[in-house]
């Protein structure tokens, strides 16, 4: 068969394979313990089911305009001027199917063949193949004192003559780690200095712990919003524990906005619209299923940071936000790979091997799940690594025997 040379540069998904994999084993009978996973346990919130079903029942459930219902951009709006402090108009908004397809109809909106894009590390499993994807070539910055926190010399000086755009995803999806206000400010300051799009991602940014704040980086710009190149992507894929409903959004230029609505309209029409009206209910209904969700994924945070840090040899970077934690197993494999494949394959947890996420020797886990299932899964991947673990486990009424330490 022949398949395109672009095609052939694009890897699958990790953790979207790594979730078929968990439900296929799950399906199986077997005891899976998934500390993969991206996706907050909690319902969707009762205004955005109120909401979808009354379109649903109206039996009218037609295309919309591309960039979104004026119901749902109102509301949107509306948010950006509360959690921002940024008016905006309908022409800065385009809502897209999660905010993967507003970062992609993004990129392809601004990047030019070998237009480079630079991001940190660890980064989004999805930047460097959604970048490939648009034409461009990813840049990845490594910090350089092994932390989780670049310093803005290490991105200025990945700035090249074909730099295009940085993408800035804080809290960080993998590592937890929120970037301080400083570092933010200075990368707004270094894109309108040398006129680059800055694409925030702000997936998480309400989900942050230890009294923290999100940062907001319209704070620090200075060029008006039909003059910036700065763009600010969210969803209400987290937050609102709405994944399913592919529902995101991105603010920026009306110049910018409208070249993605025309892309968008030829790539996929507008996003599903019951789905945009679930999310005109989320975001204009009762708010309290955001702050119920952050202050479990707190707790579950500290269990999980809790039981790594008595694990022997592992490094563990608390988490500021998000629902990841992204420790450091070298001590037991350097193959982040390898060890996801051990664990799944012997104590059936499922994480993330870090390689995914351009940091080997780490693994994503997942804080999104049930307390035990958190308790549990370190229990097992501990009894799969360290020798000096109780010999005896059992995964439901089967005992395992620890044969290859
Ligand atoms: N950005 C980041 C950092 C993410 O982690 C994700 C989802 N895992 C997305 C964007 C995409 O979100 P959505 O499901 O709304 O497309």
């Amino acid at each position: 068969m022949s398949i395109s040379q672009l095609a052939r540069t694009i890897s699958e998904s990790a953790t979207l394979k790594l979730n078929q994999t968990a439900a296929l084993l799950r399906d199986r009978g077997e005891p899976v313990i998934h500390l993969g996973g991206g996706e907050p346990k909690s319902k969707t919130p009762m205004d955005a089911l109120v909401s979808c079903i009354a379109v649903l029942n109206s039996g009218d459930v037609k295309y919309t305009p591309a960039d979104g219902i004026p119901a749902l951009k109102k509301a949107i709006i509306r948010y950006t001027e509360e959690h921002y402090k940024k008016l905006a108009g309908p022409e800065n908004v385009i809502v897209s199917c999660g905010a993967k397809q507003a970062i992609m109809v993004l990129l392809h909106s601004i990047l030019d063949p070998k237009d480079e894009v630079i991001f940190p590390a660890p980064y989004w499993v999805s930047y460097p193949e959604m970048v490939k994807l648009a034409g461009g070539v990813p840049v990845v910055v490594r910090p350089e004192d092994g932390s989780f926190h670049p310093k803005i010399h290490e991105i200025a000086d990945a700035i090249g003559q074909y730099t295009k755009a940085i993408i800035i995803n804080t809290p960080n999806n993998p590592s937890g780690v929120m970037y301080s206000k400083d570092f933010i400010a200075q990368v707004v300051e270094l894109c309108e200095k040398r006129s680059l799009y800055l694409i925030m991602d702000d997936t998480y940014n309400r989900l942050v712990f230890d009294g923290r704040s999100p940062v907001n980086c319209y704070e620090f710009a200075r060029e008006d919003l039909e003059r910036s190149k700065l763009v600010v992507i969210n969803c209400i894929s987290k937050m609102y524990a709405m994944t399913g409903f592919r529902i995101g959004w991105a603010i920026g230029s009306r110049e910018l906005i409208q070249t993605m609505a025309t892309i968008q309209s030829q790539e996929t029409s507008n996003p599903a619209t019951p789905s945009q009206w679930a999310a005109v209910g989320a975001l204009n209904g009762v708010q309290t299923s955001i702050e119920s969700l952050r202050l479990t994924l707190e707790n579950n945070r500290n269990i999980m940071v809790d039981r790594l840090q008595a694990f022997p040899g592992v490094k563990v970077t608390k988490p500021n936000g998000t629902f990841y934690c992204f420790p450091d197993f070298s001590a037991y494999y350097k193959d982040s790979q390898k060890l996801s494949e051990l664990l799944l394959e012997k104590v059936r947890v499922v994480a993330v091997p870090g390689k995914e996420f351009g940091m080997e020797g780490h693994l994503r886990l997942s804080f999104c799940g049930a307390i035990k299932e958190i308790m549990d899964g370190i229990e097992r991947i501990r009894w799969a690594l360290d020798p000096t673990a109780p010999n005896e486990l059992f995964l439901g009424d089967r005992k395992l025997v620890r044969d290859w330490l």
